[in-house]
This record gives structure tokens, C-alpha cells and sequence, in this order.
């Protein structure tokens, strides 16, 4: 902030940008209309959830109406939609999923996720969304499998159930393979009985449950969103080809990065490579 002082750099709160008038940037504030001339201009507008936050997405317009393309917003890093048994959901609301492998396509992770009455979130999950979101676009819905032992191979799963003794299955599932009370309600629900008692079914569906996702989260929710000024309209300096000094940085590009950091430290990056670029000029 000192050097900021130092610089003379003036920086005007609740100033809404609404677009260009010719050439000058034309913001609102308290009821009143400026214009600004500006030699350089850098945006970072965010992405399109969480508008509480002034992230609203409203700009793409602005932008267009100069020919520069953007792209649809999608949420990502987000809850995922699945249509659970009534049954089920009521008593396991809010269960973690702990320790488990998630793959969707050919990405997979290992992490934890939460049940929850709308579907499915948490940090096993994030990382999946660019998968999850193609096959939702294309097929309106999505595939994933959880790992519910993913350093447990399945021949070790098959072992410990055959050689349970005198134990019942459940017993077998708590004891030896210690599942969760909610895993083993998510096999029993999606085997028949005779499925239920048959090892080697039983061992797959342990190593890979397969999970149906009906649908996005609505997007204000997520953590962040993908789509927004496509990334072939900008230079590799993130300045936009059909506007010279005008650049863009941050969420409000369409790229994509899992929670957990990775998308605070992009934003800073792009900060700091294009503060450096514009000091030297
Ligand atoms: C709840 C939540 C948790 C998150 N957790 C993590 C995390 O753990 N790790 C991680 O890496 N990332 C996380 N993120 C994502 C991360 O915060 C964002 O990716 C990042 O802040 C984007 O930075 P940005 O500067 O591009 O945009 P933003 O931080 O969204 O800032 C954009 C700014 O532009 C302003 N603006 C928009 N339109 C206009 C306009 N027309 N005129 C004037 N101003 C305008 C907005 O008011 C806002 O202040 C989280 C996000 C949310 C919502």
C-alpha cells in the first residue's frame, strides 16, 4: 500500500463499468455517469458466480459489441446434481465419503466428498468438473466412479471377504474392509441380494461405485466458473488482439483450474506477469 501511495494511485470504489462510449470507459457511480480516457487499460472482471461479490458476468457484451468473442459461463468446481433414493438421503444427508479414489472419464483423484440431499461436492469431486461438465453438455448427464478403498487392491478385498468366517457380510464390510455405515447402505442399494452375497460382484462394486450425475449446481454457487473472453482473443501478454492496450486477466478469461489454490495462484500470476511486462514499458 506504501508503494501504491507513493505512486499517486488513486483508486475509485463502486464504480461500475458499463462499457465504452467511442473510445472512453464509461462507469457509473452514486447515480452519475463518468467517462475515462485511459492509455492503457487492464480489466479483471472475475468470472459469473457468487454475485454477491460484484462477479456477475454482465460484461461480456461490452465486449462483444467490440467483436471480441466470449463464452458461455459454466459453473465449475461445484456441487454436482444426483438423484439419490428418498430413503437413503434422508438418513444420510451430509455423510462424508472419506479417503476415497474419484474418476470421471480419464480424470481421477483421490479425496473426500460430501452426500448431500442435492448430490454430491467436496475435494475429490472439483477436480473432476472439466470431465463432468463435457459429458453433462454433451449428454445431459455424467458418469463417475468412487473407489471406496483405493489402496486396497481388489484382490486383497476379495481375500478378506472370502476368508470372513463367521462374520456376516455387514460385519465383514465394517470389520475387515472399513467401510462407513453410509458406503455400505450405497452397495446394498445398488445390488440385488444375490448380487449382495456374491464376492467378486460385491469386491467390484467396493473398487468401483458408479455414481450417475443428473446436473450442475446452480451456477451463483460455485466456486468459480469456466467461459468468459475466449483465450484466442488475447496475446500470449493477455492483451486483446482487436484492441490494443486493452488487457484481461484473471477468472474473467475462459480457462479452468481445481480449487485449492490453483485458481487464486493463476489470478496472482497473470497480476504480476502483466505488472512487470507494463512497468517495463
Ligand atoms: C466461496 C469461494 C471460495 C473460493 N475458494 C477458493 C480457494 O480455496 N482456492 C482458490 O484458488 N480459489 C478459490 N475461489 C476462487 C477465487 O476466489 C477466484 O477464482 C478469484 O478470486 C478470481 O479472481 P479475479 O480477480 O479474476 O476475480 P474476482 O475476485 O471475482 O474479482 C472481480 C472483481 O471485478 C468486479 N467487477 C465485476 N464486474 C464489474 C464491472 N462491470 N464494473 C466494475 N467492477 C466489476 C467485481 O465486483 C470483483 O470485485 C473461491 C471462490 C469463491 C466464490
Amino acid at each position: 500500500m506504501k508503494t501504491v501511495k507513493k505512486k499517486k494511485v488513486t483508486i475509485l470504489y463502486n464504480h461500475l463499468w458499463q462499457g465504452w462510449a467511442d473510445d472512453e470507459l464509461v462507469f457509473s457511480n452514486a447515480g452519475e455517469t463518468k467517462k475515462v480516457k485511459a492509455d492503457v487499460v487492464v480489466f479483471a472482471l472475475g468470472g459469473a458466480s457468487w454475485k454477491v461479490t460484484g462477479s456477475d458476468g454482465n460484461w461480456t457484451n461490452y465486449f462483444n459489441e467490440k467483436g471480441v468473442n466470449t463464452n458461455k459461463f459454466f459453473p465449475s468446481n461445484c456441487a454436482y446434481q444426483v438423484n439419490w433414493n428418498p430413503n437413503f438421503i434422508k438418513t444420510y444427508q451430509g455423510s462424508p465419503l472419506k479417503n476415497c479414489g474419484f474418476t470421471c472419464g480419464n480424470i481421477s483423484r483421490k479425496g473426500e466428498a460430501v452426500v448431500t440431499e442435492f448430490g454430491i461436492e467436496g475435494s475429490g469431486i472439483y477436480p473432476l468438473s472439466p470431465e463432468i461438465r463435457k459429458q453433462l453438455i454433451q449428454n445431459k448427464s455424467a458418469n463417475i466412479q468412487i473407489d471406496f478403498k483405493p489402496d486396497l487392491p481388489l484382490e486383497e478385498i476379495i481375500e478378506r471377504i472370502e476368508n470372513k468366517g463367521k462374520l456376516s457380510i455387514k460385519e465383514v464390510l465394517e470389520k475387515k474392509i472399513n467401510l462407513s455405515t453410509t458406503q455400505i447402505e450405497l452397495l446394498k442399494l445398488s445390488s440385488s441380494k444375490d448380487e449382495y452375497s456374491n464376492v467378486q460382484f460385491l469386491s467390484e462394486l467396493i473398487k468401483s461405485y458408479p455414481l450417475h450425475i443428473t446436473g450442475f449446481a446452480p451456477m451463483d454457487d460455485a466456486i468459480s466458473t469456466v467461459g468468459g473472453i475466449a483465450l484466442d482473443e488475447v496475446t500470449d501478454s493477455l492483451e486483446l488482439k482487436k484492441l490494443p492496450n486493452h488487457y484481461c486477466l484473471g477468472e474473467m478469461l475462459d480457462w479452468d483450474a481445481p480449487t485449492g489454490g490453483y485458481l487464486l495462484q493463476a489470478c496472482f500470476s497473470m497480476g504480476k506477469f502483466l505488472a512487470d511486462k507494463l512497468n517495463t514499458k
